[in-house]
């Protein structure tokens, strides 16, 4: 399996890069951080990790990898991002800080901090029957929604509210929550999946 895999990178400008390292790792990827369009070139596929969105977003203009990861994104590299992630992939968001921008990608709109103060961080049990019978353990640290998505993209799972929290969009996989931080290696195995699919 991970022979047949090109590297991969984690975007380690900010956030828990070495936690989506070690998922990767873990399941036989050559898994790379990246920090630098040369960096950029040498991946196949990108993990954006959770952190906050309105830093990752800064440095990656500070660091000239912010240009390169919008054309790698729009050419149709896979890429998984995970709560701040999945932020910086969404084409529209809500509550961002003044001139905030994203890399885009998912025809959705993402609503930053959407639990409010009141529930910083919570931990849940989510059926996402894409990944198997066993349900998801998700943890969530002052997350994301995604409040509206486009024809294309796929709902892969909900609160028990009915609110948006992994999305799918062809080579795209985005997740509100951190499957890094709980031992679950699922989602990054997907993202592997579209990584040996596209190549
Ligand atoms: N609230 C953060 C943001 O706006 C995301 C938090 C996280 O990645 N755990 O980017």
């Amino acid at each position: 399996m991970a022979g047949n895999t090109p590297p991969v990178g984690v975007l380690a400008l900010q956030g828990d890069v070495r936690e989506h390292l070690a998922a990767l790792t873990a399941l036989g990827a050559d898994a790379r951080a990246v920090k630098s369009p040369a960096d950029l070139d040498r991946v196949a596929g990108l993990v954006i990790p959770g952190g906050e969105s309105s830093v990752i977003d800064k440095l990656s203009r500070i660091f000239a990898v912010r240009e390169p990861i919008c054309e790698r994104i729009a050419a149709g590299m896979p890429v998984y991002g995970t709560c701040a992630g999945l932020i910086m992939l969404a084409d529209e968001i809500v509550d961002g800080i003044a001139g905030q921008l994203t890399f885009g990608g998912f025809d959705a709109t993402v609503r930053r901090n959407a639990f409010g103060t009141q529930l910083d961080s919570f931990e849940t049990e989510l059926a996402i029957p894409a990944l198997g019978e066993h349900p998801v353990h998700a943890v969530f640290i002052r997350a994301p929604v995604v409040e509206r998505v486009g024809a294309d993209v796929d709902v892969l799972a909900r609160l028990d509210d009915g609110r948006i929290v992994a999305i799918e969009q062809g080579p795209l996989l985005g997740t509100a929550f951190h499957p890094e931080v709980a031992g679950e290696h699922r989602f990054h195995e997907r993202f592997l999946q579209k990584v040996r699919a596209a190549s």
